[in-house]
């Protein structure tokens, strides 16, 4: 029955893990899949999310039923005051619906099937360029895709005149897709002043925002990070939201996540609430409980949620640090171009401005792997093996 189905190509980034695995070479570095390794290139499971765990074990009166459709109701609760803020009008005038969904991934896929259902406007820009499953997502949802520009290739920053040029000659209604903070690939935000120019602009052109959320605390701190969200609320606006728990709080497999809608009035909310569930329903009916339980668990307990807090702040200040430790080496190797974007770029990815061609030759002779558009994961990264990767580098661009 199936012959004549087509191969399809596999995905890259998860082809850069496979290719990782199968090399045999000691020296290996992996660079590619965002995810947070200890000094020792070792995964780091957060101590609070293992003690939250352990709580959860040992609690006998939980069951695994089903959960609500929607899911865990305090999960749900906790995550939009994590990012809205404890005293956010919008959800103390109950405009905002909060449902579990499975991670950032899954949350912008039931935001994109609610947009395609029930928005007038079919049109999404991404930022140019983008986390490579937005595309993936958004069409499968049946939106039309279009690009803002973003990225400067040539100052490894925001272009943010262009950005502004491409937004205000959207069409009216146009939704656009904001990444809150940690920019993936670039590692490139906006300032606060330019997301309130952004922001101004946006609600001018009845622009509607999407914000993708998946390194809250990752640049700065917990609050800090996601003020482009509390800016666009505090105006009383319309926004759909997508958290994800899977660098913040290292649960990338458990697979833990949010939408978020904020609307006008607690009316629409409900019926917002109602349409949701028709479309999860027939997904995959109902989220998974695990994960979702630790951090409710985290988030509901003072002490728990500060030395999550300082948990996540050590991890942030030891990726800065990472960036000020290659910056260096690259300089005190006299490596040729200037290499200064890796400090001022943030969050876990730097946009090294090394092409294809040399990123397959690192991989290649030196066995450092990464994105082919030179995506660097510097969570990926230690003190140890900063000294290799700039041999590779240096090779790579003086071949
Ligand atoms: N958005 C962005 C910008 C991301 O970088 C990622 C993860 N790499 C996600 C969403 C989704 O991740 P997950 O599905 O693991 O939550």
């Amino acid at each position: 029955a199936f012959e004549n189905v087509p191969r399809a190509p596999d995905v890259p980034i998860y082809a850069v893990m496979v290719a990782y695995k199968e090399d045999t070479s000691p020296v290996k570095l992996n660079l590619g899949m965002g995810v947070y390794r200890s000094e020792e290139g070792k995964p780091h499971l957060p101590n609070v999310v293992r003690q939250a765990e352990q709580l959860l074990v040992n609690d006998l009166s939980t069951d695994k039923e089903y959960l609500p459709i929607t899911g865990i109701v305090q999960f749900n609760k906790l995550s939009a005051k994590l990012i809205f803020g404890a005293d956010s009008p919008a959800i103390k005038e109950n405009r905002v619906i909060t449902v579990q969904c499975v991670s950032g991934s899954g949350s912008l896929r039931i935001g994109a099937d609610f947009l395609a259902k029930h928005y007038h406007q079919p049109t999404l820009y991404l930022s140019q360029p983008t986390y490579q499953n937005h595309l993936s997502v958004f069409t499968a949802a049946g939106l039309a895709m279009k690009t803002y520009r973003y990225y400067d290739p040539n100052t490894h920053g925001l272009d943010f005149q262009g950005m502004l040029e491409d937004l205000g000659a959207a069409s009216f209604g146009s939704i656009v897709l904001l990444q809150v903070c940690g920019h993936n690939p670039t590692g490139v935000d906006p300032t606060p002043e330019q997301w309130e120019q952004i922001r101004q602009l946006m609600r001018l052109k009845g622009l509607f925002p999407f914000f993708d959320c998946a390194y809250q605390g990752f640049v700065t701190n917990l609050d800090a990070d996601v003020l482009p969200v509390r800016l666009f609320i505090a105006d009383g606006g319309e926004c759909l939201v997508a958290q994800s728990y899977s660098k913040i709080m290292g649960l990338y497999g458990e697979r833990v996540g949010t939408l978020s809608i904020v609307c006008k009035t607690s009316d629409v909310a409900s019926s917002i609430e109602s349409q949701l569930k028709l479309i999860i329903r027939p997904l995959y009916s109902n989220p998974p409980i695990h994960g979702a339980s630790i951090v409710t668990a985290i988030l509901k307990d003072r002490e728990m949620y500060s030395q999550w807090a300082a948990e996540l702040k050590v991890m942030t200040d030891r990726i800065a640090s990472l960036r000020q430790q290659l910056y260096n080496a690259l300089l005190d190797r006299g490596t040729p171009g200037d290499w200064s974007h890796i400090t001022r770029q943030v969050g876990m990815y730097t946009l090294t401005g090394l092409n294809a061609e040399q990123v397959a030759f690192m991989t290649k002779e030196y066995h450092i792997y990464m994105s082919s558009d030179g995506r660097m994961n510097m969570a990926g990264l230690s003190s140890k093996t900063i000294p290799y990767l700039v041999d590779g580098i240096h090779a790579a661009v003086t071949l």
